[in-house]
């Protein structure tokens, strides 16, 4: 039987991080120039167009890269049903003839426009902050210019430096009060996502054939997801038997968890009893 490798998006997703660091580079260059001696609502404007403007094209990029690699996820997906069922003899067959059913057409679009979403709500998060801290940059200018003596002024100057940089690290607070930097959570949610959507699409086109088993795969994990692997479960909450969906299999928190890296392969009934 032709096996089907494992999916692999490193090289797709470091591309991403990398708008991200190369934009958070960029921001605190911009910081870096602020001049506290002399920092006033014009200096901060220009600043904060600067700023803008690169989380604009920031944007721009990683939008693009959802629409073009999630996709590629599904497609996937969908091959892993098409050769794992015999449908396609290999993943070159598989290639030529996959397509998306109207599960996969709908679901493709929802998990762009969630993934878009979270990169964005990064990004505004990161805008946020950064226009807090320019805006305390020019009251502490006033402040400087007040001190006396050097030490006074060193302190101030230092304070408000440290605060501009910071401004930029923290991207995002997830739902857990996790602090996350920028390039890390969406490294984290497109990995995420990216697996999940090949999941999904193996599901969404096996399920349309009728196929409601699947067996998870197995790459030796050291974490509780090596519980589970080889493990059979069901692709729908109705199919006969004591398994379990992968809704289920995720509340157990044990796989499917973010940056998980397991699949399954969809398998038919008569060979689901074959097996055992
Ligand atoms: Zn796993």
């Amino acid at each position: 039987m032709a096996k089907v490798p494992a999916p692999n998006y490193d090289y797709q997703t470091k591309q991403l991080a990398g708008y991200y660091q190369s934009a958070i580079k960029d921001i605190l260059a911009e910081l870096d120039r602020v001049d506290i001696s002399d920092f006033r609502r014009a200096n901060a404007l220009a600043t904060l167009q600067s700023i803008s403007d690169i989380l604009a094209d920031l944007d721009t990029k990683s939008a693009r890269w959802v629409s073009e690699n999630v996709p590629i996820a599904a497609r996937e997906g969908v091959i892993n049903t098409l050769v794992s069922l015999k449908i396609a003899e290999s993943v070159e067959q598989a290639a030529v003839i996959v397509k998306f059913n109207e599960l996969n057409e709908a679901m493709v679009a929802a998990a762009i426009a969630d993934t878009q979403a979270d990169l964005l709500s990064v990004t505004q998060n990161v805008d946020r902050k950064t226009k807090a801290a320019v805006r305390r940059a020019v009251s502490y200018s006033i402040k400087y210019n007040m001190a006396s003596g050097t030490n006074g002024r060193r302190t101030i100057r230092d304070d408000i430096k440290k605060r501009l940089k910071e401004s930029v690290m923290t991207g995002i607070v997830d739902a857990r009060g996790r602090r996350w930097k920028p390039e890390v959570y969406a490294d984290m949610v497109t990995r995420t996502k990216m697996m999940q959507t090949y999941r999904e699409a193996t599901s969404n086109e096996a399920v349309s054939r009728g196929v409601l088993y699947a067996q998870i795969s197995s790459h030796g994990a050291s974490d509780y997801c090596r519980f589970h692997e080889g493990e059979i479960m069901k692709l729908t909450l109705d199919a006969p038997g004591p398994y379990l969906t992968y809704d289920e299999l995720q509340a157990t928190g044990e796989i499917f968890h973010p940056r998980c890296k397991h699949v399954y392969s969809p398998i038919r009934s008569e060979d689901l009893l074959s097996e055992r």
